[in-house]
C-alpha cells in the first residue's frame, strides 16, 4: 500500500479540494497524511492551542486520515495588505521558501511518501498562501525525491457554474469578478478526475467539523453553511468530483 501526503494552506482546504480523495485513499488501505502550512490564524495562538487545528484534526479523523501535521506558520490573509507577523510565528507568505520546503521534505522522507498532493500554480484562486503551497510543494518533492505530485485544482467552467448557482440562490459570496476569472484551471490542463461521490457523506461531515469557518463571517461562510445543510446526495452532486494536474517530475 502507498503513502499519500496532502499539503494544504489552511484548515478546511483539505476537505474542499481533496477531502473525497483522502477518504477514498484511506478506505482503499493507503496511509494518508495531511500537512497544513498555516493554522488558519492571523493573530497569536492562544494558550489552549489554535482552534482551527483542532477542527482540522476532527475533519481528518472523519476522512480516515492517519496523521496531521502543522508546519508552524501563521495565515497570511487574502487582502491587498500583508500584515506584520504576529509575535509568536511567521506568516507563511513571508517564510523562507527553502526552509518551509525543508520542513515538508523532512516529513515526506519520514513517511517515505509515494505521492504528494499540492496545488496548481495559482493555488486554486490566487490566495498568497495557496500560491506558496504550490511553490513549496514542488521544491519539497524535489528535495525528498517524491516523483508523483498531483496538483489539486478545479475546472474553471465548473467553478463559474457553481458561482452562477450561488448567485441565483442569493447566497452571499464576497469574491469580485476579477478574482473569479482567475479561479481554477482550464479543463485541458487537468489530467486526473477523481469520482468521490461515494464519499460525499464523509466529505460533508468533515466540512461541518470546521465549525468556526461554518459559523464565522468569512468570505465563504454563507456558502459553507448551505453546503453542510444540503441533503447528502445533492452535496455529492455538487462536490463529488475532485481534479488534479500531474506534476512535472513524471
Ligand atoms: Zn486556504
Amino acid at each position: 500500500m502507498a503513502t499519500l501526503v496532502a499539503f494544504h494552506a489552511h484548515p478546511d482546504d483539505e476537505v474542499l479540494l481533496t477531502g473525497g480523495t483522502l477518504a477514498r485513499a484511506a478506505a482503499e488501505g493507503h496511509r494518508v497524511v495531511v500537512v497544513v502550512a498555516t493554522d488558519g490564524m492571523m493573530g497569536p495562538v492562544p494558550d489552549k492551542g489554535a482552534p482551527r487545528l483542532d477542527e482540522l484534526r476532527a475533519s481528518a479523523a472523519i476522512l480516515g486520515v492517519h496523521r496531521v501535521e502543522h508546519l508552524g506558520y501563521a495565515d497570511s490573509g487574502h487582502g491587498p495588505l500583508l500584515y506584520p507577523d504576529p509575535p509568536d510565528r511567521t506568516r507563511f507568505a513571508r517564510a523562507d521558501p527553502e526552509e518551509a520546503a525543508a520542513r515538508l521534505a523532512a516529513l515526506l522522507r519520514e513517511e517515505k511518501a509515494d505521492m504528494l498532493l499540492s496545488y496548481d500554480p495559482n493555488g486554486g484562486y490566487g490566495h498568497r498562501d495557496h500560491v506558496r503551497v504550490h511553490e513549496v510543494g514542488k521544491r519539497a518533492a524535489e528535495m525528498a525525491d517524491v516523483k508523483r505530485v498531483r496538483e489539486a485544482t478545479m475546472p474553471h467552467d465548473n467553478v463559474m457554474r457553481l458561482v452562477r448557482l450561488i448567485r441565483l440562490l442569493r447566497i452571499p459570496l464576497r469574491f469580485d469578478d476579477a478574482a473569479l476569472r482567475a479561479v481554477g484551471s482550464p479543463s485541458s490542463a487537468i489530467t486526473h478526475r477523481v469520482d468521490v461521490r461515494r464519499f460525499a457523506e464523509q466529505k460533508q461531515a468533515a466540512l461541518a467539523a470546521h465549525r468556526s469557518e461554518v459559523r464565522g463571517d468569512g468570505r465563504t461562510a454563507a456558502v459553507m453553511r448551505v453546503l453542510v445543510r444540503l441533503p447528502t446526495p445533492l452535496f455529492g452532486l455538487l462536490l463529488g468530483r475532485e481534479w488534479y494536474i500531474e506534476g512535472p517530475r513524471e
